[in-house]
């Protein structure tokens, strides 16, 4: 069963009377956090999702420079909400199978939590499970007093509060009902939940902070950027630190970074001896404190004999997330005598980029030789640092 996340980005927000369309105004100091990098960044972190899929308008000419890495970017924005959600569900009928989950969430609201992201994923697939309902949509319970009012604004009606709800997103249905939800409907829906009530299916709600309100007016954006400074203030570093090395002997093969990088010689270990891959992964685990690459994957299981160190690297770091974390920013140093390491630095980067699922621009990688001094100067082995820094 695969998650994905539509983030309809086609409005122009025009409430907000911006010269930007609302979706890229910045939120925090740098430009590339903006509402809609933000909001994403909510989902592509999280490891239960497979993948984002941003939808923008056909003539949207900011969307090229969007720093959105593994993100999927479909210019097929329609005239409406719905029609922009109905165009992703069939761009995804090729990968997406009736099961899968799809969680439609609003680009301008940036300040959802992954917490309360997994928390409705989590419950819209057991109350789907149990038979009790279609899926299940984020709301903010009201507090304030609600009336109705009629002629003159004469209050006609008063509404108790206990149950009622702002509806928000994201919204989870699996994918066969909501692509059934929008199909050829004469109805127009301002959101999916209503779309699929309209099928007589049930849908509940899960309860979120007030936090994940929709950004509309200059007033929202101003607490919007409040709030955001305030929850980056809030944030938890952490450093990690990793070391590696390998024995280099004749008839293996030589990966580093996860790249094959042709030599008379290549590194022994019982995995792919990938001692760059292995410093990063120490560094990681370091950083949270979950010990090192040897617990995790011991080298007396014959599970891990020959084991490819990306797939390891893949497996370290979806603990690390799972936990919440973020990488900020990953150094390394490659000690190695020969062959000549800087032609392979791009392709390491790009190997380890994707398996962290973070950008490239996140990740140094810095070859030295060591003058010909000690073990990597003989050329007997070559060995790996690697500093990072995590946070959430
Ligand atoms: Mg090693």
């Amino acid at each position: 069963m695969k998650t994905f996340v539509i983030i309809p980005a086609a409005g122009v927000g025009s409430r907000m009377g911006a010269r930007l369309p609302k979706q890229y105004l910045p939120l925090g100091e740098n430009q590339q956090e903006n509402i809609l990098t933000v909001s994403v960044e909510k989902f592509s972190s999280l490891p239960s999702v497979d993948e984002v899929l941003v939808v923008t308008a056909r003539n949207d000419e900011h969307a090229p420079r969007l720093h959105l890495p593994h993100v999927t970017v479909l210019p097929e924005g329609g005239a409406s909400r719905e029609e922009t959600v109905a165009n992703a569900l069939s761009f995804l009928r090729e990968k997406a199978k009736d099961e899968d989950w799809i969680l439609v969430h609003d680009a301008a609201r940036p300040l959802v939590s992954p917490n309360e992201i997994v928390a409705l994923l989590t419950k819209a697939q057991e109350l789907y499970a149990q038979g009790e309902a279609a899926g299940a949509v984020l709301g903010i319970p009201v507090s304030d007093t609600v009336k109705r009012t009629g002629d003159k604004t004469l209050i006609t009606e008063d509404i108790a509060r206990d149950r009622l709800y702002r509806i928000a997103t994201p919204q989870a249905f699996p994918y066969g009902i909501l692509l059934r939800s929008l199909s050829d409907r004469p109805e127009r829906f301002t959101d999916e939940s209503s779309a699929v009530l309209a099928l007589g299916m049930k849908v509940a709600v899960v309860a979120c902070s007030p936090d994940n309100f929709k950004i509309t007016t200059p007033a929202d954006l101003a607490t919007a950027r409040r709030l955001y400074e305030e929850k980056q203030g809030m944030a938890q570093f952490r450093v990690g630190l990793g070391y590696d090395s390998h024995r280099l002997e004749d008839h293996r093969k030589l990966i580093i970074g996860g790249q094959d990088i042709p030599y008379e010689k290549g590194l022994v270990g019982h995995s792919d001896a990938d001692v760059l891959t292995h410093a990063v992964i120490d560094a990681l685990l370091g950083a949270v404190n979950m010990g090192n690459i040897g617990l995790l994957f011991p080298d007396k299981d014959p599970q891990w004999k020959g084991a490819d160190s990306i797939a390891l690297l893949k497996a370290a770091w979806k603990r690390i997330r799972e936990e919440g974390w973020r990488l900020c920013n990953l150094d390394c140093v490659l000690v190695a005598e020969e062959p000549k390491m800087n032609p392979w630095v791009p392709a390491m980067k790009k190997h380890l980029a994707a398996a962290l699922n973070v950008s490239e621009e996140l990740i140094s990688i810095k070859p030295k030789t060591n003058e010909k001094m000690g073990f990597q100067g003989q050329k007997l082995g070559m060995s790996a640092q690697a500093v990072c820094m995590l946070m959430k």
